[in-house]
């Protein structure tokens, strides 16, 4: 008997999804057929890049960065071979209008979470009142258990456990509002716990940034799918899914497509974003419009007529400017000197000047950068693009915490993936990494429970070589 599962959706999650899969026992010896059914030409999702009309030049819709503490994703690309295509730096700079730039590097002799300890310190916008609050925070966060967080948001708990206004402009939203896509007002605390203790402050190397050096459409396009596809999965791309009927007659799902014949499958894995899930489960994910909502996130695409300043990237603290980054895929697409050097800058959530038109917020953020950096000199806007998701990410506020969906479902041959789903994790791609490990697990359990396959790829799954080097 060969099983045959179709990962609906080929973002991250759905990629996770089939990776998992293709390294279990079943599918070495032919028993199951894995195929990755996408509406798009391309696999990726959200992590995905546009080709800008005038120079060719392939550019992410929106700069991505993962942290060290994302150790199923970065152990994916290992085992996919594509980490080279990422930059991991072990420091990151911060600037302040009032107080310039510092640099925030954790101690590599102190063990975690000490190690961030001295970093804070370094940091001067932070004045030593504000360091104080915010250790005394962390300490008391990494003795709350995430359960009596789930139902409070960030700034309550951080109001009522001492963190002044001050603090919360200068550290917490910083760190929040980038981490979780949305402001603090509206994420649970248990969320960023989640970021901030398991994450951050775990291990080591937890604090790593690594940021891609090629292009997301090549890293979760062709880098994915020519591996997979070695491997034996089948990708069905450009044809969206309109809709999944399940035969209680033949055991079987019938997934129908539109201006493509139907599939047919004895497992699904719905690894679309949560609102496309939602309309083919509402009854999964829950009717009431107000259990999950979105947050956007806006890129905005400058070439300048110079480069501003050696650095990578920068966080902005007191800016409408979050990060900056410079030239993060070093040019590709070969765009001529003319086309100008690329910088880009991301602002994540709702913020007061959500409703501006583009050209302000452009001539905002270039004023700001030109403060920033006042060597380089007031720069040429050559050409700006400004793309704003309002979907980006969901927002992990209390109510959408505790309705988050399992992989596992109730309905016979269905489970779930994508970074709305029960990982703890916010919409990130280790969220969506996570999703589709605890999918194809979802999997392979009901096929043990036919007694088809031994459970021998979850405890692999568990833990690669980077979770083990980042605890050692
Ligand atoms: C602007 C922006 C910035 C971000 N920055 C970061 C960051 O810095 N770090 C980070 O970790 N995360 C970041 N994220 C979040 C990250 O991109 C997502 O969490 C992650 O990519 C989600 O992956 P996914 O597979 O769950 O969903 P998706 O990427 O949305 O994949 C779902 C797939 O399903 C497909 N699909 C939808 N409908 C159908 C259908 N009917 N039939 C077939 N296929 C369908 C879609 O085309 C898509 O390919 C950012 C997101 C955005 C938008």
């Amino acid at each position: 008997m060969t099983s045959r599962v179709v990962i609906v959706g080929g973002g991250i999650a759905g990629l996770s999804a089939a990776e998992a899969l293709s390294r279990t026992g079943v599918f070495h010896r032919g028993e199951m057929q894995v195929v990755v059914a996408e509406s798009r030409r391309n696999t990726g999702g959200r992590a995905g890049s546009f080709v800008e009309s005038r120079s060719g030049q392939t550019v992410d819709y929106c700069q991505h960065v993962a942290m060290g503490c994302c150790t199923t994703l970065l152990d994916l690309l290992q085992r996919m071979g594509l980490l080279d295509r990422f930059q991991c730096y072990s420091e990151l700079t911060f600037y302040h209008p009032q107080h310039g730039f510092s640099r925030f590097r954790p101690s590599r002799w102190l063990p975690p979470p000490l190690h961030l300890s001295s970093a804070l310190s370094s940091l001067k916008h932070l004045s030593r009142k504000n360091q104080r609050e915010i250790r005394a925070a962390l300490w008391r966060l990494m003795r709350t258990p995430e359960s009596e967080l789930i139902d409070v948001t960030a700034s309550v708990w951080l109001q009522a456990n001492g963190q002044s206004e001050d603090t919360l402009e200068r550290f917490w939203d910083v760190i929040l509002i980038s981490a979780l896509g949305d402001i603090p007002k509206r994420v649970s605390m248990a969320a960023a716990r989640k970021v901030m203790i398991d994450g951050f402050a775990g291990a080591r190397h937890a604090s790593d940034v690594w940021v891609p050096r090629r292009p997301l459409s090549e890293i979760f396009g062709d880098g994915f799918r020519k591996p997979l596809d070695q491997r034996g999965v089948a990708f069905e791309l450009g044809h969206a899914v309109r809709e999944l009927n399940w035969n209680a007659e033949s055991n079987r799902w019938t997934i129908e497509r539109s201006g493509a014949e139907s599939l047919l499958a004895d497992h699904v894995i719905v690894a679309t974003p949560w609102h496309v899930s939602r309309r083919w489960f509402p009854e999964i994910w829950g009717e009431q419009s107000t259990s999950f909502s979105s947050s956007p996130i806006t890129g905005l695409h400058l070439w300048l007529d110079r480069s501003l300043t050696p650095m990578p990237h920068v966080v902005m603290v007191g800016t409408l400017a979050q990060w900056f980054f410079q030239d993060p895929i070093q040019t590709i697409g070969n765009a001529s000197p003319t086309e100008g050097v690329y910088h880009q800058v991301v602002i994540s959530g709702q913020h007061a000047r959500s409703d501006w038109p583009k050209e302000k917020l452009v001539s905002q953020v270039v004023r700001e950068l030109s403060e920033a950096f006042p060597k380089a000199g007031m720069p040429k806007v050559l050409k700006s693009r400004v793309v704003t998701d309002p979907h980006a990410v969901f927002s992990v506020s209390p109510e959408t915490q505790v309705r988050r969906p399992a992989s596992k479902t109730s309905c016979p041959g269905l489970h779930l993936a994508g970074d709305a789903v029960a990982t703890g994790w916010p919409a990130t791609m280790e969220g969506a990494a996570i999703s589709g490990q605890l999918a194809a697990n979802s999997v392979l359990e009901s096929l043990v429970a036919r007694g088809t396959e031994e459970l021998s790829v979850p405890k692999e799954l568990k833990r690669g070589w980077l979770a083990r080097q980042m605890i050692r």
